[in-house]
């Protein structure tokens, strides 16, 4: 590294641009609710590494499973033979699923390949072509994926012509609507509906179109949960004419919002769903889950992939949904989330703090802060060149790294997410509220 002061410098000049990074250093280990840098520094983790690390770093069961199966074997591809980490997963999925109808696998990598799948599958057994999306929406940077995403203009700039044949819905959130915060969300539900007949009549002939796509959270695009009432709108209007619902629980899924699955909340049953992030708690692996009926529709050799649904990762997943079970690890998301909600309700209610604070929402540990926008800034402002002032969510989030905490914020207005793992502490959980509380107050004030 001799041309390079360091090896952060190293990493700064070869590493593509393109990737945004939010700390400046070498992570060399990940214990639990913390990672360490090779500076010495250790950050309390709520950020998981977006979602995935639901049960803290390297644990001890998970990647003990992992190394086992390094032993044995590494690499069965798929399309050559089973192999017994694949199909014990299955075995462990099966009974979690939000409906019995969705008994019909297939394994991926990562999100966006579950993504591509789900769209693969719907157009394949619909025979018809086009997407409907939510404004908002994220689902990941592959083509078709980075086609249905509609959260931040960055993602696709450069990019285009994408999939064609997609089309967006309004999402039923009150700052996306122009509403205020405390808008009935059956009545912002009613105006999403009421535009999906008319998109479904104007643009896109329910005989042309294959399948909505949703999360049942809105992940990187503000952390909405899908208000019930619109999910069971949707199934409505998918029932009529024969359009598939793909439920993307990539970020909200697995556990992640106190239930196994975020659709679980409304009960509505999904044709297609996709996981991904904590399935196998930091190993790559994705799920397509569907049912028989249409997944038997499929041409043996239309779906595959030489890494999907690798041994090692199926073996650390089938831990992974051993040790949800063993450590009941539901009942701690819905404890922590419980005080989570609290210390930043408590901020909210802060009569110098507060005003910043436009909402505190979220399921279970999938929980956001939206702050209100600075006078003078608007929190549409695209992003164009570095000498914009930077957003005060960012602002915070780097105060929080300053203090010894990695924290995220969803790629729309001004929010900061939470989304430590889910077996944490109600110590660290505690320390990461306050860590927050006092970078929002230097911010701020
Ligand atoms: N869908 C959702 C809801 C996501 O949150 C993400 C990732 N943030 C993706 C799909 C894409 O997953 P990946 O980054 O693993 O490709």
């Amino acid at each position: 590294f001799s041309s390079h002061s360091s090896l952060v410098d190293f990493g700064n000049y070869h590493v593509t641009k393109g990737i945004a990074r939010l700390v400046d250093g070498i992570i060399t280990k990940g214990e639990g609710s913390y990672v360490t840098f090779e500076d010495g520094r250790t950050m309390l983790d709520f950020s998981s590494g977006i979602g995935v690390t639901n049960f803290g770093h390297c644990h001890a069961k998970i990647s003990g499973a992992a190394a086992e199966q390094c032993m044995k074997l590494v690499h069965g591809q798929c399309s050559i033979a089973f192999h017994g980490p694949y199909l014990q997963l299955i075995e462990r999925l099966l009974p979690m699923m939000p409906h019995p109808s969705l008994d019909s696998f297939f394994f991926w990598n990562s999100g966006s390949e579950a993504v591509e799948g789900a769209i693969k599958l719907a157009r394949n057994v619909t025979g018809r072509q086009n997407i409907i999306t939510m404004q908002g929406a994220y689902h990941g940077r592959t083509f078709g994926a980075m086609a249905v995403t509609r959260s931040k203009t960055i993602y696709s700039e450069g990019f285009h012509p994408l999939m064609p044949g997609v089309f967006t819905l309004p999402f039923p959130y009150w700052h996306q609507l122009g509403r205020s915060p405390d808008t009935p969300s059956s009545e912002l539900s009613a105006f999403c509906l009421d535009q999906l007949a008319l998109l479904l009549s104007q643009q896109s002939s329910p005989r042309d179109t294959a399948a909505i796509i949703i999360e049942s959270v809105i992940g990187e695009g503000g952390y909405v949960p899908a208000p019930p009432e619109f999910l069971h709108g949707l199934r409505e209007v998918c029932d009529k004419h024969g359009i598939l619902l793909i439920i993307d629980e990539v970020q909200s899924g697995y556990g992640r919002t106190g239930k196994n699955f975020a659709i679980e909340y409304s009960g509505v049953r999904p044709d297609i769903m996709t996981v991904a992030k904590g399935l196998a708690n930091g190993f790559p692996l994705s799920a397509v889950i569907s049912r028989k009926e249409l997944t038997d529709q499929l041409k043996a050799g239309s779906m595959g992939g030489t890494y999907a649904g690798n041994a090692v990762a199926c073996a650390a997943a089938v831990a992974v949904a051993d040790v949800m079970k063993e450590e009941r690890i539901l009942d701690n998301v819905n404890a922590r989330s419980a005080e989570l909600f609290s210390a930043l309700n408590t901020l909210r209610a802060d009569p110098k703090l507060g005003p910043c604070i436009l909402d505190v929402r979220g399921q279970g540990l999938m929980v956001a802060v939206e702050f209100a926008s600075p006078v003078g800034t608007s929190p549409h402002d695209p992003f164009i060149n570095s000498t914009m002032p930077e957003k005060l969510a960012s602002r915070v989030a780097k105060r929080c790294v300053q203090k010894g905490m990695l924290i995220l914020t969803t790629s729309v207005y001004e929010t900061i997410r939470f989304i430590p793992p889910l077996n944490i502490s109600k110590e660290d959980l505690a320390k990461g509220c306050k860590i927050f509380a006092e970078a929002v107050e230097e911010i701020v004030r």
